[in-house]
């Protein structure tokens, strides 16, 4: 990864090399903590933070599922986080927070460690590739399945989900694709190791709802949004697996993954193989929000 200068650490500003933590610490073990990824973006008018504040907001729900009181307010965290983009002088930048449970005692009980807290960000180009933006990925439904709503509070984005994650993400990559799409416990499609799915149906766009096990992602919200705007018919419904391999188009949003085009499922070839209008317009309207070519109506770029 492409370092930067400072980790902004329990509300201290630290060089990158030295914030690390002690091995015993709780969530080395058990993986304990909640995170966020947000995006920078650099444009003609400054830097801006897509939708920090919801970011934020999530992080705050997300360690409130896990009884983890974060030592600082919404706006403190809002704050610490332009500051630290600032002071690294960094343009476009992936932003990551992360609250921990740190070292205290050893044993499962987390009340006895100490809730912590970082901020990283630094230079990181798209997620599955310039290629894959352009010509799309190829994705497999993963033999692993997304963990079921009665398993692990799937609103919280804690680390401990995201070994499902890896299983999903190894799946895939020792198969040779991309990216691996996880189905709920009864066979719906839930969604990407770190990716919302939509597929094109009849120029309209679907995507599954929080029922299916996803994390309802800031950019799924965003694309569903546009998309209505744009006079696309939106609805978030369940898809069965099979709905993936007729749908005219489909894609995976993300924060880190941006909108990227999906060119196949399982061998079987979306579409033409070729990212589809409906794919493209969503994916130029988003593009020329973050990039700052066109106006942003919502509100969605913090100003760094
Ligand atoms: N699902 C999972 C499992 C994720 O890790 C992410 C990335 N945060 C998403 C969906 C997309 O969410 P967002 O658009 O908020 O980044």
């Amino acid at each position: 990864m492409k370092e930067a200068k400072l980790i902004w650490m329990d509300g201290k500003l630290v060089p990158w090399k030295d914030a690390t933590i002690h091995v015993l610490s709780h969530v080395a073990h058990y993986g304990s903590s909640v995170f966020e990824g947000t995006r920078c973006y650099g444009t003609p008018k400054g830097s801006f933070c897509f939708r920090l504040d919801e970011h934020v907001k999530r992080l705050f729900m997300s360690a409130k599922i896990y009884r983890m009181d974060i030592p600082f307010t919404h706006e403190q965290v809002a704050d610490a986080t332009k500051l630290l983009v600032r002071e690294n002088g960094l343009k476009a930048c992936y932003i990551r927070h992360l609250v921990y449970r740190g070292y205290a005692e050893m044993g499962l009980n987390p009340l006895t460690c100490p809730v912590k807290m970082m901020i990283a960000a630094w230079e990181w180009g798209t997620y599955l590739g310039e290629d894959g933006k352009n010509k799309g990925v190829d994705v497999c439904i993963s033999s692993w399945q997304r963990l079921a709503h009665d398993t692990m509070p799937l609103l919280s984005k804690a680390g401990g989900h995201y070994l499902n994650s890896q299983l999903i993400k190894l799946d895939a990559l020792t198969n040779g694709y991309a990216e691996g799409i996880a189905l709920t416990t009864d066979g719906f499609v839930s969604e990407g190791s770190g990716e919302n799915v939509f597929i094109v149906k009849d120029g309209g766009i679907l995507t599954p709802p929080s029922a299916a096990g996803i994390l309802p992602g800031i950019t799924r919200h965003s694309v569903l949004t546009l998309a209505k705007e744009m006079g696309i018919k939106a609805s978030r419904q369940m898809i069965p697996r099979e709905a993936l391999y007729i749908a005219d188009e489909a894609f995976l949003t993300g924060t880190a993954a941006e909108v990227t085009p999906i060119r196949s499922v399982d061998r079987i070839t979306i579409g033409d193989g070729k990212p589809g209008p409906v794919t493209r317009a969503v994916m130029k309207r988003f593009d020329d929000i973050i990039t700052g070519k066109a106006a942003d109506p919502h509100g969605w770029m913090e100003p760094v």
